[in-house]
């Protein structure tokens, strides 16, 4: 049994150097002059298991999982919550009554972010993901608890999105979610119908364009989104063809939300967190 206050929360990545999110939580607990303090913990995956085994005697509340740990942390966690056993990755870990417990908040960041910052309602809609990668698994969940109507999902991979669709299929029997190849006709015939556009590869962290994507077939009501919250060419396209967008910061902020929820029991100072966040960015973008 810990005989010490659980003050200590961090992120646990490698890298971890690159993380926002201590800038939102440091904020939010000085904000609710909370006692606790939050950390980048520099993690290579052989260190996992060490790091595990001293955490129910430590001083750690919790903390968030990023790259490339979201999966491989799944063998040390006592229980689960419904979304993480869905989506077969952790991003947030709570020590609760000496047991250590999983959470996935990355795809229902995603579905708070569209509600409040765009008033976007997911139930009956229809969605097209870019992307097969860990990420896209947590969005599949979230769409799906969430309502959505049909997903299609696109990626470099085809394999990968095809196991992908199909292990979701499975879990969501009433939902239609379907792989298709990434070809310039393929998606010329799908995009008229699709409501919500989710670009969840990694291209364009550093500068990349998305390949063979027929944007004049794109309906002019459809909300274009990309889960990279640094400026990236293919939201940069989007606003020049005047379509709706949302970058990627909206869900770090709201997986962020979820997450200092789960860890104090209390309503997250949300305008505070997405002030810092949106400082840390800027900050960060002005260095490079
Ligand atoms: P993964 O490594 O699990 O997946 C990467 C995806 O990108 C795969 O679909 C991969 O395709 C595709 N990809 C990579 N390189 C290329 C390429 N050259 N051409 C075409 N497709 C490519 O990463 P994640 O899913 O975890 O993360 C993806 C992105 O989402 C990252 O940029 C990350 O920063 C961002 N992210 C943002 C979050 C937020 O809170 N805003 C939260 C989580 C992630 P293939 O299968 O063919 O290799």
């Amino acid at each position: 049994m810990s005989l010490t206050p659980r003050h200590l929360l961090g992120i646990i990545g490698d890298p971890v150097e690159h993380s926002l999110s201590p800038a939102m939580h440091q904020a939010a607990f000085k904000k609710l002059e909370l006692p606790f303090s939050y950390s980048k913990i520099h993690l290579k995956n052989k260190e996992l298991k060490i790091f595990f085994s001293t955490l129910v005697a430590s001083n750690y509340l919790g903390f968030n999982v990023t790259i490339p740990h979201k999966e491989a942390v799944l063998d040390y966690i006592d229980e689960f919550s419904d979304e993480a056993k869905l989506v077969g990755a952790v991003n947030t870990v709570k020590i609760s009554e000496n047991k250590i417990v999983g959470y996935n908040t990355d795809g229902q960041g995603y579905i708070e972010a569209l509600k409040r910052e765009k008033r976007f309602v997911v139930k009956g809609k229809k969605a097209l993901i870019l992307g097969a990668g860990g990420a896209a698994r947590g969005l599949i969940a979230a769409l799906a608890l969430n309502g959505i109507k049909e997903i299609k999902v696109c990626n470099r991979s085809f394999e990968r999105a095809q196991s992908l669709c199909k292990e979701f299929s499975k879990k969501f029997v009433k939902i239609k979610i379907v792989a298709i190849e990434w070809q310039k006709n393929y998606l010329a015939k799908i995009l008229p119908k699709i409501d919500l556009v989710i670009q969840s590869t990694s291209l364009g962290l550093k500068g990349e364009e998305i390949p063979h994507f027929p944007w004049d077939k794109l309906s002019s009501k459809c909300l274009v989104t990309d889960i990279i919250y640094s400026p990236t060419p293919f939201l940069a396209e989007a606003k020049k063809r005047k379509f709706k967008t949302q970058n990627g910061l909206g869900m770090l902020l709201y997986q962020g939300v979820l997450a200092f929820e789960i860890w104090t029991d209390k309503k997250a100072p949300i305008l505070v967190m997405k002030k810092a966040l949106k400082e840390a960015l800027l900050h960060k973008l002005s260095k490079n």
